[in-house]
This record gives structure tokens, C-alpha cells and sequence, in this order.
């Protein structure tokens, strides 16, 4: 019974950060497009949001007795993010927010 939908369901199972809808490491790509959604025009919320993940992903694998590679989980949970903002200021397609068009730029 492996329904997969986009969206919502692809989340991350914990203590191992694998997708619970596709068994992917989480973010897998479905989960991106989802968060890209849910957080529509708010990169930074986005951008906190993944680094908390990040954090809960590392405190994981310390509690379980692994030696989480922060490099490594670090581009897993956050290098996606920076790129779609990249993309998104670069007039690209995958983080298009036509709600919040006047966002001032940071940077
Ligand atoms: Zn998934």
C-alpha cells in the first residue's frame, strides 16, 4: 500500500532522516517541491526552517551513536535552499512567488 503524493507525505522518518513516503534520503525531491510550495515567497523562513531540521538531524545521529559527517548533512539540508533562492532571484522557475513580488533583497 505505498501511496505516493506529492506534497505532504514525503516526510522525514526520524531518528534516520529517511522520506516515510519514498525512503529517500529526506529532503528527497518531492519534499523539496513541497517546501518550495509551503513556503512560497519566504526563503529565509525556508532557510531557518531546513537548518533547524539540520540540527535535529545531527542531534539524531549523535543520540543514536553515530558520527554525523556535518559536512555532508549540512549541503544535503541546505545547499537546495540556497540554490532555489539563486534561481528564484535569477528569474528561474522553481521558487516563483507571485504573492510577494516587492521582497527587499538582503543581499
Ligand atoms: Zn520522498
Amino acid at each position: 500500500m505505498a501511496r505516493t503524493h506529492p506534497g505532504r507525505d514525503h516526510v522525514a522518518a526520524r531518528p534516520c532522516w529517511r522520506c516515510r513516503a519514498c525512503g529517500a534520503p529526506w529532503p528527497c525531491a518531492p519534499a523539496k517541491l513541497a517546501l518550495l510550495d509551503q513556503f512560497a515567497g519566504h526563503s529565509v523562513a525556508r532557510a531557518f526552517f531546513m537548518a533547524a531540521r539540520l540540527e535535529e538531524a545531527i542531534a539524531d545521529a549523535v543520540e543514536l551513536g553515530q558520527k554525523p559527517d556535518v559536512a555532508a548533512l549540512t549541503e544535503r539540508f541546505t545547499q537546495w535552499v540556497r540554490e532555489a533562492r539563486r534561481a528564484r532571484s535569477g528569474g528561474g522557475d522553481s521558487d516563483a512567488s507571485s504573492q510577494h513580488t516587492a521582497a527587499p533583497r538582503l543581499d
